[in-house]
């Protein structure tokens, strides 16, 4: 008989999102009356439609592959030359960093490629997460077996948690002890919180001295609005020997259901075998990419390109601020209600504290029951999300208006 992968048998909690919407369902079958009112703020995918400038893309993509003159088969494995060098120029170059279009791989989104870079780094590596945490990370460590069985906790044994608390701004320092590998989300998911340039300076020298890797993810960089913070880790001198960064098109360009992003993988970052010699990382991912992928479709990756135009530019800014606008209000209105609030300034989440004592998912059931919004409880992102929840701001205008206007009598009615 076929054997399975005993890991995948370890994920014992399950995903967060389906007990949300086994949450939401029970509410709606009781009460059906209210179910039609129900607002989404729980769950961070955007809402508004895909930039002009990446439609248009796709219709000419679309039409140059119905001619036979302009038609194209597979593509390389790790994206064209076009989306790499538009991607160096006016993410890399244009901000001074020394990135090469070689060491960027277009992938169908960054969620996946965090995964995958564990097919290339060998078992047995000590893995450090944030906590709270972006569940992706964690699990995809329990697939391959980097990690032991669930703990009472409610992590796993043999991963290291780094505890991101109100004390120190939701920002961990780097660990005292040894670890191979390191997750850092800036602006961070959940937490909406940002790190500061010598902050990560910090990391990247730990992790120098260390040996380790960062795999540093950046998915939420066009939500940076204050300035001297620093946008990929690679404005950090050293960085380019220990990190490797994620980027997304989901959350500046909407491509959440499109799916592309890449990632960046200097030719300077090293691991090591058993027998301790090095090895270029770079090369590995390559093989991989050629072996496993042909490549993002084409109509997609002109998508992407399109972002960089200037009428892109233009339309992925506009976006970004009406999620940071939502953002705002959201804050305010949490602010106002004088309950404890982080995120929402350089991230489309913001992070409350759950007032009356509330545990995260007694938090959660009130908000539905009352208000009709759903929200995340922290605790689905770790031990030490419990006691928060977050708010993503990715809506339509009117519907944060309107949760706005509901959080104000939620605060006004107490049991
Ligand atoms: C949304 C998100 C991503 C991006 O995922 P895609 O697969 O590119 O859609 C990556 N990391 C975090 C933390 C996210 O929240």
């Amino acid at each position: 008989m076929a054997l399975v992968n005993e890991h995948y048998l370890k994920l014992a909690g399950g995903y967060l999102f389906p007990e949300i919407a086994r949450r939401i369902e029970a509410y709606a079958v009781a009460n059906p009356q209210t179910a039609g009112r129900i607002i989404h703020c729980g769950i961070g995918d955007v809402t508004e439609p895909l930039p002009a400038a990446a439609i248009a893309a796709i219709h000419t993509a679309a039409d140059e592959l119905g001619r036979r003159e302009t038609f194209r088969g597979y593509g390389p494995g790790n994206g064209y030359e076009f989306i790499r060098n538009s991607i160096v120029e006016h993410d890399f170059h244009g901000h001074g960093l020394d990135i090469d279009a070689s060491e960027v791989f277009l992938s169908d989104g960054s969620k996946g490629d965090c995964g995958h870079v564990l097919e290339i780094l060998g078992p047995g590596n000590l893995v450090a997460v944030t906590d709270p945490v972006y569940p992706v990370y964690v699990d995809t460590n329990v697939m391959v077996g980097n990690t032991g069985p669930a703990n009472d906790a409610g992590g796993y044994d043999g991963l290291v948690y780094l505890p991101c608390t109100p004390d120190n701004g939701f920002v961990p320092e780097p660990p005292a002890d040894r670890v191979d590998l390191v997750y850092l989300c800036f602006p961070n998911n959940p937490t909406g919180s940002m790190i500061t340039r010598e902050q990560l300076r910090a990391w990247v020298q730990w992790a120098i001295h260390h040996d380790a890797i960062i795999l540093y993810d950046v998915a939420y960089q066009a939500y940076i609005t204050e300035d001297g913070l620093p946008r990929s880790i690679y404005e950090i001198d050293g960085a380019r020997r220990c990190a490797i960064e994620f980027h997304s098109f989901s959350k500046n360009g909407g491509f959440t259901g499109l799916r592309c992003g890449y990632t960046v993988c200097p030719k300077t970052v090293e691991a090591t075998t058993r027998d301790g010699t090095r090895v270029a990382l770079h090369d590995l991912w390559l093989r991989r990419w050629n072996t496993r992928s042909n490549g993002v479709s084409y109509p997609v990756q002109r998508a992407a390109e399109a972002l960089y135009s200037p009428e892109g530019t233009q339309q992925v800014a506009r976006l970004v601020e009406h999620y940071l606008a939502n953002a705002r209000l959201l804050r305010q209105a949490c602010e106002a209600l004088r309950w404890p609030v982080w995120g929402g300034v350089n991230a489309p989440y913001v992070w409350v504290a759950c007032p009356d004592g509330l545990s995260s998912w007694d938090m959660f059931d009130r908000m539905l029951s009352r208000a009709n919004v759903v929200v995340v409880p922290g605790r689905g992102f770790g031990r030490r999300g419990e006691g928060f929840f977050r708010i993503s701001a990715f809506n339509s205008r009117e519907n944060v208006q309107e949760v706005v206007h509901r959080l104000k009598t939620f605060a006004a009615v107490r049991t």
